[in-house]
C-alpha cells in the first residue's frame, strides 16, 4: 500500500490529492488536508479520481499514418516533417497548439522550441479559450498578468460578487468554503450576476439574472455610482492609479444611472440599486469572475470594467478585498507562467520588447528568437485552412470538439500536410485526424508541477507506472527538439532540471512572477516540493505571498495600475427572427472537458447521462419542444441533436447547451460546431457564451436504451449517446423511423458476426415494443430496450440483471417484456452515493426528510463531497414553496 501527495487534474482551484494504491493496483483518493487549495476537501469529480485510471481505450504506443511504430520512427516523423516544412516555407509554416492540462514543465520545453529554436511564436493553448480576456485584461491595469487575491480572501470578504461563474459546478470546492464562510457569518453576502439561475444561486441573497453579453454596462454602472457615492478611495487612487477620470467618464456616458444599467441589463431597478449599494457600503468585497465574463468577444473591456471598480475604491492587495479571475483548468496559470500564449514570452516577459527578447534568449542561447506575436488559437486553425501553416502538434486537448465553429477546425486539421497529436487516450475526435499519434502520460502517471488560480504551485506526483510505452509530453518535446538538431538546449535529467531553469529564468527576469527561490534545488528538493504560492524571490522567506499589491506598486513602466475606460459592446451577432435565442455554453456539475476521463466514471456519467438544451418554459412552448423530448439546436454555423430540459432557471430568450459531449460519446451533440468564432480583439478568445440559435423538435418515432457489456458501434443511428455504467456501455438511442426489420437491426448491432449466439426477443408491432438479448451461457451479454416513448422504462431493473451470472427464467421473461420496470428514478443527483433525484424527491414528498441534514442521515446524499448539496437544497426549496 502506498499513499502520494498529488494535485486534482480538474480545475483550476487545484486540489491536494492524497491517492493510495493497493496491491491489487485499486486507487483511492482523499482530498489532502494539508493542502491550502482545499484543506482536505474534494468534489464529486476529484472524488471520484479513482474511477478514472483504468487503461480502457488508452493509447499505449505510437503510430504513424495508421501504422503502429517504436518510438524512434515516430520522433522521427515528427522531426523530419517539421524540418521539411521549415525549410521550403519557413517558420511561420509550423504551430503547436498545447493545453492548460500539460504540466509547467512540458509547456515550457514547448515554448522554448517553438519561439527560441523553431523561431516562430505559433504555439497557443486552449487556455486562449478560457481565461485570455483575464490576461489581457490584468495587463492593460496592472502592468502584467497578475492575479491579486488568494482563496482566503473568499473567507475573509463580507460580500463576494460572483461574475459569470457557476462555481457549485465548475469550481465546486471555492464554493465549498464560500459556503461554509457563510455558514458562519451569515450577514456576509454573496450576490450571483448570471442571466440563468446556477446551483451557485442556492447561495445567493440576490441573484441579477442579467440580458447576455450587458456585463459591462452594469459594471460600469457600479464604478459611476461609487464617484456618486463618495466611495472614491481617494488616497489610493491619487497615489496609485492613472485613468479614472476617463474611466469615469466612459462610464457615466453608457450607465449614468441606476434607471438606465436596470434598462440595458434587463433588470429590476431595485436589485442593481442593492448590488450598487451593498458594494460601496462593504470594503471588504472581492468580485470573483470566469468564463461568464471571459468567452465574450468583449470579455476584455468586462474584465477590465470589474477591476476599475476595486481600484477606484482602493478595494485590491488588501485582505478580503480584489478582484480575482478563476481559471478553467488545472494549470492555466503554468501556462501563463512559461510564455505559453501566443502573445507572451516566458516568465511573464513581452515578444514586442527588445530588452525582454534578448534576456530570453541569451538565457536559452536560442539561435532565433521569435521577434513578433504567433496566431492565437482560432486564428491559428484559420491558417492551417487557408493552408499557410503546413504542420501542427496537438497537444493533450481536442480541438475538434472544444473549438467553435469545430467542424472547420476539423476540416483544416484533415488538409493539414503534418498533423502530430499527443494524447494519453487512443480515439477522440482530433486523433481520428492525425497522421502522427504519440502516447502520453496522464494524471497518476505524471510527474511535474501546475499552478492554480491563487498562483498557488503544487507537485502532481505519479503513483502508476507509465502503462505500455506511453511517454511523458516534456520527454517527446524534448526528443523531437533533439532530432531537429537542438541536442544542447534540450537535454534534461528529468522533470526537476527543467523546473529548475524555468525557475531561474523568473529569477532573471526580475518581474512580479519570480520563482527564484525554488531554483538551483536537487531532484530531492524537487520531490520534496510543498504547495507554494508566488512570488518566492531568492533573499526572500521562500514561503510565498498569498496577495499582490499590498505596497499599492503595481508592474507598470511608473508603478501605477490604470483604469482603463469601458465602452460597452453588444455581442457579435445578434439574435433574430431566423436565429432568436441566445445560446450560452459551458460545464455540467460531473463531467470535465470533452469526458475522456469523466466519461470512464459510472458514478460521475449518471448525474448527467445526456446531451441537453435548456429553455424557459416560454420558449420551449414557442419552438414546440416538450422536456424530454429530442431537439435540433442549430446555429448559422452548425447543429447538434439534444434532449430537451424545461425550466424557469433558464432566462428567456436564452438557452444552455453543454460543452462536453463528442463524437466519440454522441451522435450529433458537439456543440462547439454550432458555436459562432467571433473573437475578442484584445485577448483574441472567441465568444462562447453567446451564439444565434434556434431550436426544433425532432419527433423521434422510437426511443430505448442499448446496454452492453463491450463497446458497441452506432453506425449512423440517428441518435445516440453513450454513457459508462458499472462493467458495461449504456446508449440512450433514438430515430425518426423505425428500422424495416427490428431483429435485423438489433443482431447487426449487438452480435459481432452471425455465428450462432443465444438471442432471445420479442416484439409488439402494435404498441412499438421491441426487447432483445444477446447472453452467452445464461449471463447476459447485452440486450436493446425499444419503445415508442421516453423514457424508455426498466433501466435500474435491467442494470440489476447485468450484475448476475446467471438469469432465471423469470428474470428473463422481465427483461423481454419490461413488466416489473417502472421508469426509474431519474438522474444521479449525488454522485458520491449514487442516491438518484426521484429517490430524493419520494423521500421529500413523503416527509421522510426535510433537510439536507436528514437527507445526508436517511441515502447520504450530500454526505460526502458536498457537490450535491446546492441541488438537495434546491429541491428542497422547491418543495417547500408547493
Ligand atoms: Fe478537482 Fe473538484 Fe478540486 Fe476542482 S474543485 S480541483 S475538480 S477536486
Amino acid at each position: 500500500m502506498t499513499e502520494v501527495r498529488t494535485t486534482c487534474p480538474y480545475c483550476g482551484v487545484g486540489c491536494g490529492v492524497i491517492a493510495r494504491v493497493d496491491g491489487r493496483g485499486t486507487v483511492n483518493v482523499r482530498g489532502d488536508p494539508q493542502h491550502p487549495a482545499n484543506l482536505g476537501r474534494l468534489c464529486s469529480k476529484g472524488a471520484a479520481l479513482g474511477q478514472t485510471v483504468d487503461l480502457v481505450g488508452r493509447r499505449l504506443h505510437p503510430e504513424v499514418n495508421g501504422e503502429r511504430c517504436d518510438w524512434d520512427g515516430a520522433l522521427a516523423s515528427v522531426a523530419d516533417g517539421f524540418r521539411r516544412v521549415l525549410s521550403e516555407h519557413g517558420p511561420g509554416a509550423v504551430a503547436f497548439y498545447v493545453s492548460g492540462q500539460l504540466l509547467t514543465e512540458a509547456y515550457y520545453v514547448a515554448n522554448k522550441l517553438m519561439k527560441g529554436f523553431i523561431g516562430t511564436a505559433n504555439i497557443d493553448t486552449n487556455s486562449r479559450l478560457c481565461m485570455s480576456s483575464a490576461v489581457a485584461a490584468h495587463k492593460r491595469a496592472f502592468g502584467a498578468d497578475l492575479v491579486p487575491c488568494a482563496y482566503e480572501d473568499l473567507e475573509r470578504a463580507n460580500l463576494i460578487v460572483l461574475a459569470g461563474s457557476n462555481l457549485a459546478w465548475c469550481h465546486p470546492v471555492l464554493y465549498q468554503r464560500i459556503a461554509q464562510a457563510k455558514r458562519r457569518t451569515p450577514e456576509r453576502r454573496v450576490v450571483v450576476i448570471d442571466p440563468r439561475r446556477t446551483a451557485t444561486c442556492e447561495l445567493a441573497d440576490l441573484h441579477l439574472a442579467l440580458a447576455p453579453g450587458s456585463d459591462a454596462g452594469l459594471f460600469n454602472g457600479l464604478l459611476a455610482y461609487l464617484k456618486d457615492a463618495g466611495r472614491v478611495g481617494r488616497r489610493f487612487v491619487e497615489a496609485h492609479t492613472e485613468g479614472a477620470g476617463a474611466a469615469l467618464e466612459a462610464a457615466r456616458a453608457s450607465a449614468p444611472d441606476v434607471a438606465s444599467v436596470a434598462r440595458q441589463c434587463g433588470l429590476p431597478a431595485a436589485d442593481v440599486a442593492a448590488f450598487f449599494r451593498w458594494f460601496a457600503e462593504e470594503p471588504r468585497a472581492v468580485t470573483l469572475f470566469s468564463q461568464g465574463i471571459n468567452q465574450s468577444s468583449s470579455g476584455t473591456d468586462k474584465g477590465n470594467a470589474i477591476i476599475n471598480c476595486h481600484l477606484l475604491t482602493g478595494r485590491i492587495g488588501r485582505p478580503g478585498a480584489g478582484p480575482f479571475s478563476i481559471t478553467g483548468q488545472p494549470n492555466a496559470m503554468g501556462g501563463r507562467e512559461v510564455g505559453a500564449l501566443a502573445n507572451q514570452l516566458a516568465s511573464h516577459l513581452e515578444l514586442d520588447e527588445p530588452r525582454h527578447r534578448a534576456l530570453v534568449q541569451g538565457f536559452w542561447g536560442a539561435p532565433r528568437l521569435a521577434d513578433r506575436p504567433g496566431r492565437r488559437a482560432v486564428e491559428l486553425f484559420d491558417a492551417i485552412e487557408r493552408g499557410e501553416i503546413r504542420a501542427v502538434w496537438v497537444m493533450g486537448t481536442n480541438p475538434v470538439v472544444s473549438l467553435p465553429e469545430a467542424d472547420r477546425a476539423r476540416a483544416a486539421l484533415a488538409g493539414c500536410e503534418l498533423v502530430v497529436v499527443s494524447d494519453c487516450m487512443r480515439h477522440t475526435d482530433t486523433t481520428a485526424v492525425a497522421d502522427v499519434l504519440l502516447p502520453a502520460l496522464t494524471w497518476g502517471e505524471r510527474d511535474g508541477t501546475v499552478t492554480n488560480s491563487e498562483r498557488c504551485i503544487s507537485r502532481q506526483r505519479p503513483f502508476l507506472p507509465p502503462p505500455g510505452e506511453a511517454r511523458a509530453d516534456w520527454w517527446s518535446i524534448c526528443e523531437v527538439a533533439k532530432r531537429m538538431g537542438f541536442e544542447e538546449a534540450f537535454t534534461y535529467e528529468g522533470p526537476h532540471q527543467i523546473f529548475d531553469e524555468h525557475a531561474r529564468l523568473s529569477a532573471l527576469a526580475g518581474g512580479a512572477f519570480d520563482i527564484g527561490a525554488l531554483a538551483g534545488g536537487s531532484a530531492q528538493d524537487y520531490e520534496a516540493l510543498r504547495p507554494v504560492q508566488w512570488p518566492v524571490p531568492r533573499g526572500g522567506q521562500g514561503a510565498g505571498r498569498a496577495r499582490l499589491f499590498r505596497d499599492g506598486r503595481f508592474a507598470t513602466p511608473d508603478g501605477r495600475a490604470r483604469l482603463v475606460p469601458v465602452v460597452p459592446r453588444p455581442p457579435a451577432h445578434r439574435v433574430d427572427d431566423r436565429f432568436p435565442l441566445a445560446l450560452n455554453t459551458g460545464r455540467v456539475r460531473d463531467h470535465w472537458h470533452t469526458l475522456t476521463r469523466t466519461a470512464k466514471s459510472p458514478r460521475l456519467a449518471a448525474h448527467t447521462p445526456e446531451p441537453y438544451v435548456e429553455l424557459h418554459p416560454r420558449d420551449a412552448r414557442r419552438a414546440g419542444v416538450g422536456g424530454g423530448e429530442l431537439a435540433r439546436v442549430s446555429s448559422a454555423w452548425g447543429a447538434v441533436l439534444v434532449r430537451v430540459r424545461v425550466g424557469a432557471a433558464q432566462r428567456p430568450g436564452s438557452v444552455f447547451v453543454p460543452m462536453h459531449w463528442s463524437d466519440i460519446h454522441s451522435a450529433q451533440a458537439r456543440i462547439g460546431a454550432a458555436v459562432n468564432a467571433a473573437l475578442d480583439p484584445v485577448s483574441g478568445q472567441p465568444e462562447s457564451k453567446h451564439t444565434p440559435v434556434r431550436v426544433e423538435p425532432w419527433p423521434a418515432a422510437w426511443h430505448g436504451l442499448v446496454l452492453s457489456r463491450r463497446r458497441l458501434d452506432m453506425g449512423a443511428m440517428d441518435y445516440w449517446t453513450c454513457e459508462r455504467g458499472p462493467g458495461l456501455w449504456l446508449y440512450h438511442v433514438a430515430g425518426r423511423h423505425p428500422p424495416a426489420d427490428w431483429h435485423a437491426a438489433a443482431r447487426a448491432l449487438l452480435c459481432r458476426s452471425e455465428r450462432q449466439v443465444n438471442w432471445v426477443e420479442y416484439a409488439d408491432t402494435g404498441t412499438g415494443l421491441y426487447r432483445a438479448a444477446r447472453l452467452t451461457g445464461a449471463r447476459l451479454e447485452s440486450c436493446i430496450l425499444i419503445e415508442s416513448r421516453y423514457p424508455a422504462a426498466g433501466r435500474d431493473r435491467v442494470l440489476d440483471l447485468f450484475r448476475r451470472d446467471v438469469l432465471s427464467a423469470q428474470e428473463r421473461a422481465v427483461l423481454l417484456s419490461g413488466q416489473g420496470c417502472d421508469a426509474g428514478e431519474g438522474s444521479v443527483l449525488c454522485a458520491c452515493a449514487g442516491v438518484t433525484r426521484g429517490a430524493i424527491e419520494k423521500a421529500v414528498r413523503e416527509g421522510r426528510a426535510a433537510s439536507v441534514q436528514e437527507l445526508g442521515v436517511r441515502f447520504g446524499a450530500g454526505a460526502n463531497c458536498g457537490s450535491c448539496v446546492p441541488e438537495l437544497q434546491h429541491l428542497l426549496a422547491i418543495h417547500a414553496e408547493r
